[in-house]
């Protein structure tokens, strides 16, 4: 039998529906009320808004279909004005999460949360843990957490409501010293990034048995999470995986997986999600691919009116096993600017990649790009694998690379070449930066 999340019987609480039960009606009256109130708070306070915004109002959002009307919200908006979204003074804001932009200009992206802000995410790690894991239970915490207000802090502060413990790691540099505090701490569970984690889990080659670790649930914070990656990590431990979708934006958290592991149940109190075409903005017909947007409904100190997140997906139309009212995305694939464009047609996304390569044995992360050679497209790889995979590796992860549909029709017409595959073994692990394929072409180089 497969249970609710926790964090259905929290929306349900948190929203006041009658007896305690949650409906699509009165989830989406309360969605339609907070949306109002943030309208009319960003109106109020907001400049960047004010102006955004100045042909709308609160009441003309008569049904929630009336918020496709309002423009939508940009990184670049961010980037350009971050204090213009604030709808609180300065001294309100209790933390700053600033995110460099990947290219060499442009202003970091700075997001605001005040305490009440900040509350929400607790709130929401603090109910969604029962649904993962039990009173007792010890996490290690590989994620930076010395600056007050991060999500590792934010967590940790959920787990101790929880009565599950904690130890803080930070990021992971060497697997050898963080698998021997795994041993000697008793730790059952781990939070992290999931190429870091997949490391902890790649450090022993099969069979061998350096360190006694016994992990029976990892929670993942990331935008995306490749299936061959959770499979290798699951090989491993036999644990589960839990997938929490998150982006800073998002207040750190948009939704979680149920025991059925079919999609992300959505935090739909205080997030409303839209799929849109990326192209002309209209809502994509429910269970069709588009644009992941949304909006913030319980934020105080910047709100976000219909943002665009950039990742690709889809609402799963069929009810989940579980048999939650909230909607349910599915996980992350693709992102809108994470696609290469391929010579010969076609497109090649890093997800391909990541589920081709994550399932090489051995392997713990990988750097790609794609370059021009003459008229054919060349693809190079940088692999780190751990140091008892064997020489054979690299054929092994061409041979994966054979495997991805769009490289092969590419390398038979012939306008596409698999290049070199570089491999790293070295012990440390790589900083973790955002994965996606370098694209090296004179069009770009002049742009
Ligand atoms: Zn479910």
């Amino acid at each position: 039998m497969i249970r609710l999340t926790p964090m259905d019987q929290w929306i349900a609480e948190k929203i006041e529906a009658p007896d305690g039960k949650l409906t699509r009606e009165h989830l989406e009256a309360y969605q339609l009320e907070k949306l109002r109130d943030t309208m009319a708070l960003v109106r109020a306070k907001s400049r960047f808004y004010r102006e955004k915004l100045a042909d709308f109002s609160a009441e003309s959002l008569q049904s929630l279909e009336d918020l496709q009307k309002l423009p939508f919200t940009t990184p670049d908006d961010i980037k350009n004005d971050s204090l213009g979204f604030l709808c609180t003074s300065q001294d309100d804001i209790h933390r700053i999460v600033t995110q460099e932009s990947s290219g060499t200009t442009g202003a970091p992206k700075r997001i605001f949360f005040t305490v009440e802000d900040q509350e929400l995410t607790t709130e929401f790690f603090q109910r969604d843990l029962p649904g993962v894991s039990e009173s007792g239970d010890h996490y290690l915490i590989l994620l930076p957490s010395e600056r007050p207000g991060s999500v590792a802090g934010l967590f940790m502060e959920s787990a101790r409501r929880n009565g599950v413990r904690t130890l803080a790691h930070g990021l992971i540099r060497d697997p050898r010293e963080t698998l021997a505090v795994m041993e000697r701490e008793g730790i059952d569970s781990l939070l992290g990034i999931p190429v870091q984690v997949l490391a902890l889990a790649t450090f022993e080659a099969p069979g061998e048995r350096q360190f006694h670790t016994n992990i029976k649930n990892i929670i993942l914070n990331t935008d995306y999470l490749p299936k061959a990656l959770v499979r290798r990590l699951q090989d491993k431990w036999n644990c589960r995986v839990f997938n929490h979708y998150a982006m800073t934006e998002m207040g750190m958290a948009g939704g979680v997986e149920c025991e059925a592991f079919d999609g992300l149940h959505l935090r739909e109190a205080d997030l409303l999600f839209e799929i849109v075409d990326p192209l002309t903005g209209m809502p994509m017909p429910d269970g069709e691919e588009g644009e992941v947007v949304f909006t913030t409904l319980t934020r105080n100190g910047m709100p976000l009116i219909r943002y665009r997140t950039g990742d690709i997906s889809r609402f799963i139309p069929e009810p989940c096993p579980c048999g939650t009212v909230l909607k349910r995305l599915q996980p992350i694939q693709k992102r809108l600017n994470g696609a290469v464009k391929l010579t010969g047609g076609g497109s090649l996304h890093m997800a391909m990649l990541d589920e081709a390569l994550f399932a090489v044995e051995g392997l713990i992360n990988f750097q790609a790009q794609v370059r021009a050679e003459g008229d054919k497209d060349r693809l190079d790889l940088k692999v780190h694998v751990a140091p008892w995979a064997e020489d054979q590796v690299e054929e092994a992860v061409r041979q994966a690379l054979h495997g991805v549909p769009e490289l092969e029709l590419g390398a038979k017409r012939g306008d596409l070449t698999l290049g070199y595959v570089e491999v790293d073994r070295s012990s440390k692990l790589w900083p973790p930066v955002k994965r996606v394929i370098r694209e090296l072409r004179d069009e770009v180089r002049s742009r």
